[in-house]
């Protein structure tokens, strides 16, 4: 469908939006259907490590991004794309093609900040790719609904859509197949990402390997959400929550990687009420019981191991303009 230009045309210099990394309180996945895809069965948390990104007009009809350098530490530029390969940059061709806009004088310039490692399972192409769709759609004066531009974006990846709608969710199909849960008493995590990314990729593809040689159980049936879990989150009963955490990706990402079972002793000794890897890793996270003790466990973590540990919450909005 194509959608003309408004007659009024608005002059709007640049659009900055943000969106949110995400974590899975809960990763269930199944055996890979005939297309090759893992079916899973999600629960996604949108926490407060925000991506941001600037869409600034481009009268050359180019699509061109560079990274902000008030991103974070810990993330490695050198690891991110910046040609047309990058979510942000195929996010805004997408809804480009989407309104019909005009390739020759439609360009966009986008700038991100990253704030959510790179590779470390936690979304943040997919939130990447959010922010610029806000960000473009607030530049084009697109008028589409937050449902559709997550249609848009799904095809860019399965987490996309969730970083567009934020909150809570329960994920299934591929993690695209969304439904909204009340969540909302907060959550609060202690991150600790590391250095170097995972390929999630690789991660599910040792899964399937582990099972297939009986190193892991094959699962019986198609993966659900623990009812006990969703009510655990959405009745913000922290103790209760930290028992029904769930990574079947968690043994792959700490073979691949077997530092993360030290890191996620150590969080545990140092006071966590659970620990996990998130989503396909090696980020690790830490459930704490308040704010307070979130702040806490990440100063102990960091004085203990000299690696950056940061407190975090959710559920946090989905991507919005600034
Ligand atoms: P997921 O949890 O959704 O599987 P992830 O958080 O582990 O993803 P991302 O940070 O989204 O991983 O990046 C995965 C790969 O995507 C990177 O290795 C990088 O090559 C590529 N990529 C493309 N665009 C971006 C972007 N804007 N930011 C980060 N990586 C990007």
């Amino acid at each position: 469908m194509s959608h003309p230009a408004p007659s009024t045309t608005r002059l709007f210099s640049h659009a900055t939006a943000q969106a949110p990394g995400k974590v899975n309180l809960s990763l269930r996945v199944g055996t890979p259907r005939v297309d090759g895809y893992h079916p899973v069965a999600s629960v996604y948390l949108a926490v407060s490590m925000l991506e941001e990104v600037t869409a600034t007009p481009r009268q050359d009809g180019e699509i061109t991004v560079t990274l902000s350098e008030q991103s974070s530490a810990f993330v490695d530029p050198d690891a991110i794309p910046v040609d047309s390969s990058n979510l942000a940059a195929r996010a805004a061709l997408r809804l480009r093609e989407y309104l019909g806009r005009d390739p020759q004088t439609h360009g966009v310039h986008l700038e991100i900040t990253k704030q959510v490692p790179v590779a470390g399972g936690m979304g943040g192409g997919s939130a990447d790719a959010a922010a610029a769709l806000l960000a473009c759609a607030a530049l084009w004066d697109a008028g589409l609904s937050r449902q559709t531009l997550a249609e848009i974006a799904a095809p860019l990846g399965a987490d996309v859509p969730f970083a567009v709608m934020g909150g809570a969710a329960v994920g299934l199909g591929v993690g695209d197949e969304l439904t909204p849960l009340l969540a909302r008493h907060p959550v609060h995590l202690v991150l600790v990402p590391a250095t170097t990314g995972l390929s999630t990729p690789q991660v599910y593809g040792l899964l399937d390997q582990l099972r297939e040689e009986g190193g892991l159980p094959m699962p019986e049936a198609d993966p659900e959400v623990d009812p006990q879990l969703v009510q655990a989150l959405t009745s913000g009963d922290a103790e209760e929550l930290a028992l029904l955490l769930a990574n079947d990706l968690q043994v792959p990402a700490a073979t691949l990687v077997p530092e993360l079972s030290e890191m996620l002793d150590v969080g545990l000794e140092e006071g966590a009420l659970a620990g996990q890897v998130s989503g396909s890793g090696p980020t690790v996270m830490f459930l704490a019981r308040s704010a307070e003790e979130s702040f806490q466990l990440a100063a102990r973590i960091e004085d203990r191991t000299g690696v950056a540990a940061v407190a975090v919450h959710g559920p946090v909005h989905g991507a919005r303009v600034l």
